[in-house]
């Protein structure tokens, strides 16, 4: 049992810790975005509602049980729905970072954008951390509904961006849910510094290479 309470004390502070960084590089403002973390008993750690990332307080972060009841610190963001409708279709997923970051914010309302490839592939990195990116309909914030929409990707996509609203990325860690979603942010900011220039994108030669070196899993429909 002491393992896991250190465990958790440790997840409560990568939490604040994460999402400080996020907050001090502005990658999301105000009280925007949060960060959930799934626990040992099945539960899991999320930051609460009307939090800024930048200045949270690791006793005060919301501990859900498996069913998602709040079972002690301040109330939970409104978004839970969203990340429990991810953990449900992403059985290996542990952590899952939403933010409100410009670049991706701004793709989402953009004419040409696939739904199913919401990116080009630009770079391997973008590739190996984010695989295909889905982007689903607009929902008011903290609408159940977004969680159908969520459900209909049958967690083919570990990175969704929600449109007019903000990225939503899964990953097997914190650190790894956190690092795909600074990947995408940059990786939307070259699509749109590049927008309307012709740019050379990688080859779908290239992009079997990298699915075939390091495994990527692409959905079938993404990055044709
Ligand atoms: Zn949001």
């Amino acid at each position: 049992m002491r393992s896991e309470t250190s465990n958790e004390t440790r997840l409560r502070e990568d939490i604040c810790r994460f999402g400080r960084s996020l907050f001090e590089r502005g990658l999301t403002p105000g009280s925007s975005g949060n960060i959930s973390v799934k626990i040992d008993d099945g539960g899991w750690l999320v930051t609460p509602t009307n939090a800024s990332l930048g200045f949270l307080d690791p006793a005060k972060l919301s501990r859900l049980d498996r069913g998602g009841r709040l079972v002690s610190g301040d109330a939970p963001t409104k978004e839970v729905p969203l990340h429990a409708a991810l953990y449900d279709t992403r059985g290996s997923a542990r952590a899952i970072v939403h933010l409100h970051s410009t670049h991706s914010v701004a793709l989402t309302m953009l004419p040409e954008i696939d739904p199913r490839a919401a990116l080009p592939p630009m770079t391997a990195y973008y590739l190996m951390k984010c695989g295909a990116t889905a982007l689903v309909p607009y929902y008011r914030p903290g609408d159940p509904a977004v969680a159908d929409a969520i459900k209909g990707l049958a967690g083919k996509y570990s990175s969704v961006l929600l449109a007019n609203h903000g990225p939503v990325v899964a990953g097997d860690t914190l650190e790894a849910a956190v690092f795909a979603t600074e990947e995408l942010e940059e990786t939307a900011k070259l699509y749109l510094l590049l927008r309307g220039m012709n740019p050379r994108y990688l080859s779908p030669e290239q992009v079997t290479d990298l699915v075939k070196v390091f495994g990527v899993a692409l959905p079938e429909q993404g990055h044709q």
